[in-house]
């Protein structure tokens, strides 16, 4: 089974009166900053603050007759959107998450009447319950990336953007299952087969980085990274994102820890916007001259904004942020 454009033009329809069409706006301090005219694809004005609602919504509406419950694995972001669109269609969520997810994220779960199962240590081990629990009749699980309808969802993301924007030259996408590439990445090359399509990821974890690498799905540890949700594996038996980030991605390119504190704080200070750190990479990317040969408009996805604020406000006021084994150095914006 192949994705087409007409699969996510058929899923805009279809979710969109369900989702936010986001505007695709233009950061002048940014630009002016960096050298080259950069635009930002304001996801993080979506409902439940990420683009995940897209995907999890156009699942959502294709779930066989006679579902009544949607379950999910999630770090934060999908759970929220399957128990966001659970309830705009008067179904069930339950979502599986590991002991190690902060407790602001299971609350906004909680917030939106999901049910959130703890269970284990890793995703590993939250997909193992969820996989178990997802045999009972009338649940239906939704991966957070490696499912068609979640792809096709994100993709719609791609036809807005060049839509907004047709003399785009430059996309630059946060990367982690990569649902989100995938289908961004499909419809833009479909749309445009000359623009340049490059995915990032934090360098701490990669998994689709690595795969890529290695050519087949492979497995990376787990590791704490101010760019949190962009953390997790891509499924050694992965079915749809690998192959399409192989084929649809020009380029993936890795931030460390302290291009994507600068990138929060620059946000932040130059155009007073609240992003987590998972979103802000391709900004990051820019910042640290990572792209090279830009020439005409760039464009980034910003994500989400889904930010632990005690986090936030450390990474802000220029203080030191402890990432596991990791300290990340502080220092005030400017200085
Ligand atoms: C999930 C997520 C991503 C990455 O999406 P994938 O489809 O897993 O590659 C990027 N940014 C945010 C805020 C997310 O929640």
């Amino acid at each position: 089974m192949k994705l087409c454009l007409s699969d996510v033009i058929a899923a805009r329809g279809s979710i969109q009166t369900h989702v936010v069409r986001t505007p695709l706006l233009p950061a002048p301090c940014l630009s002016a900053l960096l050298g080259v005219p950069l635009h930002m694809k304001m996801e993080i004005m979506q409902p439940v603050g990420a683009f995940k609602l897209r995907g999890a919504m156009n699942a959502a509406l294709s779930a066989p007759e006679g579902t009544h419950t949607l379950a999910c694995c999630s770090t934060g972001n999908h759970g929220r959107a399957v128990a966001y669109a659970a309830r705009q269609l008067g179904l069930k969520a339950a979502v599986f998450m590991s002991s190690l997810v902060p407790q602001t994220k299971i609350e906004g779960i909680r917030r939106l009447s999901g049910e959130v199962q703890i269970t284990g240590r890793s995703q590993d081990d939250a997909q193992i319950a969820c996989d178990a629990y997802s045999e009972s009749p009338g649940v239906h699980a939704i991966s957070p990336f490696d499912d068609l309808h979640v792809i096709a969802g994100q993709g719609t993301i791609g036809v807005e953007m060049l839509e907004d924007l047709p003399d785009l030259e430059t996309l630059l996408v946060p990367l982690s299952g990569g649902g989100l590439a995938a289908g961004v990445a499909l419809a833009a090359r479909t749309i445009k087969p000359g623009i340049r399509l490059i995915g990032v990821s934090m360098d701490r974890g990669a998994a689709m980085k690595a795969s890529l690498d290695a050519g087949e799905p492979v497995e990376v540890s787990e590791v704490e990274s101010l760019a949190d949700s962009l953390g997790g594996g891509i499924g050694l038996q992965n079915r749809f994102s690998y192959s399409m980030c192989q084929d649809y991605l020009d380029d993936v390119v890795l931030v460390s820890e302290e291009e994507i504190y600068q990138a929060m704080q620059t946000l932040y200070f130059e155009e007073n916007l609240v992003a987590e750190g998972g979103a802000v990479v391709g900004i990051a990317a820019l910042m640290s001259r990572k792209i090279a040969d830009l020439n005409g408009p760039v464009a980034t996805i910003v994500s989400g904004r889904n930010v632990d604020m005690k986090q936030f406000t450390d990474v802000v006021s220029g203080r030191d942020v402890v990432l596991g084994d990791l300290l990340v150095k502080g220092q005030s914006y400017g200085a």
